[in-house]
């Protein structure tokens, strides 16, 4: 296995004291079965907390409390960081929390948190999905926005990569971090920094030291990688492999989806984490099926992207037949004069056969 430890690049801060840090929300852990092979497994666990590319995430800011003009601001320019990489999520704000994915609010008491990923869909819309907790103004807090939008965008804590061989003298990290500002008891030490991930939960195969996932260390609390001795600076911006991560969840979207008619099955020859889009043009309202066959792990969702010739890209239904035998089945009322798009992200084909897709 390889483990890089590039170099911090030149005005990368050395931190001196305990900065304050990210309290990332636990991610659902899917019920399988215990038999999955571990390619499989890999390939659920990582890809699960990832969206369809193509998603729309719609924002929230809760206008008060610290949510002045510059934090949201500084909210807003992070999104347009992510998205600048030239990436198919799109992130549109909006004004009604419950027309939202992402509700986001600036609760200065209670630290800076997101959920991971499609877990933030199971949270009620009267609640929040990721909170800023300090001065997004400043360095630290703009890495901090850039960050919890990470989360949100399905990606993991850097320095709990079991790549990074990463050995800590663990008593002085409850030390630091049972002291301001961070103030944490140890199990919330342990399960934000001390825990590390499984193998099989992470991208790839590499530590990442200049991931804006990573978190910043002062001198004294890493023991080995040797080098880190003396920490870990705080995160500049998107390092180079952050942008090929989610690159490759993400890519732009180019092609216009080929169209996917009634009866007729379309092969879903893809790699592990591939995306095949379908548009659905109903020539009659009714109820149709849509279904995978063959031994795959899919999940398959369903978008509007156009009512009465008016464009828009609305989240409809969705099915993800992930660890299951069984195969993903949408059971839905399309309209004539409406156009759907269909996407399918491929987790894993882990059967003999290839899988395909139809509707009818
Ligand atoms: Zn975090």
């Amino acid at each position: 296995m390889a483990v890089t430890h590039s170099e911090a690049p030149a005005g990368a801060a050395p931190v001196k004291e305990t900065p304050q840090y990210c309290a990332q929300q636990p991610v659902t852990k899917p019920l399988l079965p215990p038999d999955l092979s571990s390619d499989r497994l890999s390939a659920i666990l990582v890809g699960r907390t990832k969206w369809v590319n193509g998603t729309v995430l719609r924002y929230f800011l809760l206008n008060e409390g610290n949510g002045h003009r510059a934090q949201l601001n500084a909210v807003r320019q992070a999104f347009r960081d992510w998205k600048d990489i030239g990436i198919g999520l799109d992130f549109v704000e909006v004004n009604q929390p419950s027309q939202a994915e992402v509700r986001i609010g600036f609760d200065w008491n209670d630290g800076s948190w997101s959920y991971v990923g499609r877990d933030v869909l199971n949270i009620s819309t009267l609640q929040r999905t990721m909170n800023f907790g300090w001065d997004l103004t400043s360095r630290h807090g703009r890495s901090t926005a850039l960050h919890e939008i990470g989360h949100t965008l399905g990606f993991a804590h850097e320095h709990q990569n079991p790549f990074a061989g990463i050995v800590w003298d663990e008593e002085k990290v409850y030390a630091a971090l049972a002291g301001p500002p961070n103030n944490w008891p140890r199990e919330q030490t342990f399960h934000n920094i001390l825990r590390k991930l499984s193998t099989s939960e992470v991208e790839g195969s590499i530590w990442d030291p200049l991931s804006i996932m990573e978190y910043p260390f002062p001198p004294g609390l890493i023991i080995q990688p040797e080098k880190y001795r003396s920490g870990i600076a705080d995160p500049l911006d998107l390092s180079a492999l952050d942008k090929k991560y989610v690159q490759q969840w993400y890519p732009a979207l180019t092609a216009k989806p080929a169209e996917l008619h009634p009866l007729q099955s379309m092969e879903l020859d893809l790699a592990a984490g591939g995306q095949k889009d379908f548009a659905i043009v109903p020539t009659e309202t009714r109820m149709y099926e849509i279904g995978t066959f063959g031994d795959s792990d899919v999940v398959m969702v369903l978008f509007e992207e156009e009512v009465d010739g008016e464009e828009q890209t609305r989240y409809f239904t969705a099915d993800d037949d992930s660890g299951a035998a069984s195969n993903a089945r949408l059971k839905v009322r399309l309209f004539e004069g409406r156009r759907y798009v269909l996407r399918t992200r491929l987790y894993s084909a882990w059967g003999p056969g290839k899988a395909a897709i139809m509707v009818w």
